[in-house]
């Protein structure tokens, strides 16, 4: 199959970066609508990083290496909560 390992890494920081993000930002929308906008524009925001793999061959620590690192996709969501914040599309 054909994943991306940015999807993976946005997908596995999402929930982590989104509680943080509204702890410090009262008032920041967590329901599916936001979240979905928040994953595709940090997701545009992102380089791709399309591999082929078997199913159940992917592990987390090895898909933020592959991305950069875990804190360039932690910015990317950061910004994308921020714009999201701003224009609520729900
Ligand atoms: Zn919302």
């Amino acid at each position: 199959m054909i994943i991306n390992y940015s999807e993976l890494a946005v997908k596995e920081l999402i929930n982590e970066v989104l509680q943080a993000y509204a702890s410090q930002n009262p008032g920041t929308c967590k329901c599916e609508r936001c979240k979905n906008d928040i994953m595709a524009l940090a997701l545009n925001n992102l380089p791709p990083k399309y591999v082929v793999t078997d199913i159940g061959r992917v592990y987390t620590k090895a898909v933020f290496d592959q991305v950069g690192g875990k804190a360039q996709v932690i910015a990317a969501l950061t910004s994308a909560i921020q714009r999201v914040r701003q224009h609520p599309r729900h």
